[in-house]
């Protein structure tokens, strides 16, 4: 039997108790040994600490951690694991900048350590049916609607709207996660609108054009104001029909076209992160894929900004 891999948690908010303590209490790859929270948070009785340095300077022993904080704060955190010899997870976004990011890839490469740049989105059900489906198929337009209320999403969370928070793109790229995951070619960014609520210092909606380098368009539509039915859909048209992505990448159907070969193997996207990072831990590699982030970032630097209305939570 493997030897389970002792993790700690940096970060003990909304995605720390939703997905990742379920997803480790689920998996014999881990066994969770420490929490670090700035609010201190006794879980089970687990030792915990308020910062990374205290716990680096404690006696727990640690192989690797998950970093749940937002982006905005990560970098510092994810340098002092690397000093310490830790795998890291990095929730998405990976960083606040691009240049982080690649400086922790390359810091984590040169102490010999995994460095998992995570994209739950990718771990949804149909992703990988809908990537297989799409390879060799000939596409012809592409539209992905990502429209959710913030308020029920993101409640409280303001650093959101601070800068490096990522606004509207904060769920937009986990479409460009699956996106870049299921479409045969890179595409780049055309055209970008951004909504700035004139007291917040991040987008509430963007509309997106992007290309692909055989000219096939790509439109995006994502908006934070959305009540009522929320939209996580992708739909491609192609020659051999229109395949559809909703709920995140979690339903996949097709009109017009054979049905995709369907299979389970992944039971929820935490479960199957959790997974890919301890096989990249033993197999002593990183998985750091910077598409999504790259897109995002071209957004923010082509885009056209227009101020909003203020948004008052
Ligand atoms: P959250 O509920 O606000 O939790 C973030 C936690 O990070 C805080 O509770 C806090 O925990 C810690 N933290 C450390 N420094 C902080 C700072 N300067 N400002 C605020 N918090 C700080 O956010 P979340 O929804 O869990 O999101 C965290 C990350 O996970 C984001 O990158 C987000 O994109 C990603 N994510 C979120 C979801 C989701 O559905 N919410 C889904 C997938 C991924 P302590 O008080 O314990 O220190």
């Amino acid at each position: 039997m493997t030897v389970p891999i002792r993790l700690a948690i940096v970060g003990m908010g909304k995605i720390a108790h939703d997905q990742h303590l379920p997803a480790i209490a689920g998996t014999s790859n881990f066994d969770l040994v420490a929490t670090v929270s700035r609010h201190g948070a006794n879980l089970n009785g687990l030792p915990f600490f308020p910062d990374i340095e205290a716990l680096a300077s404690s006696d727990v022993a640690v192989d690797a951690v998950a970093l749940c904080t937002p982006p905005q704060v990560r970098r510092q955190i994810a340098e002092t694991a690397i000093r310490q010899g830790w795998h890291v997870f990095l929730e998405k976004p990976p960083g606040a900048t691009l240049a982080e990011v690649v400086a922790l890839r390359d810091a984590a490469e040169a102490k010999g350590i995994s460095l998992f740049a995570s994209w739950h989105s990718r771990y949804a059900d149909g992703v990988e049916p809908a990537r297989r489906w799409l390879a060799g198929r000939d596409i012809r337009h592409v539209a992905i609607t990502w429209r959710e209320d913030v308020r029920v999403w993101h409640p409280g969370q303001e650093w959101i709207w601070e800068p490096g928070g990522f606004g509207v793109f904060d769920p937009g790229i986990n479409a460009l996660s699956i996106a870049t995951r299921i479409l045969p070619r890179p595409f780049f960014v055309e055209t970008a609108d951004l909504d700035l609520p004139e007291n917040r210092a991040a987008p509430i909606a963007a509309r997106l054009t992007f290309r692909d380098a055989k000219g096939v368009p790509i439109a995006m539509d994502l908006d934070f104001r959305q009540e009522g039915p929320q939209s996580w859909d992708i739909v491609v048209a192609t020659d051999a029909g229109t395949l559809t992505l909703a709920m995140g990448g979690g339903q996949l159907s097709i009109a017009d076209g054979d049905p995709p070969e369907v299979t389970n193997d992944l039971r929820g996207e935490y479960p199957g992160l959790y997974r890919r990072f301890a096989a990249i831990i033993r197999a002593g590699v990183s998985d750091v894929d910077l598409a999504p982030l790259r897109l995002v970032a071209d957004a923010f630097l082509t885009g056209r900004i227009n101020q909003v209305e203020p948004f008052i939570e």
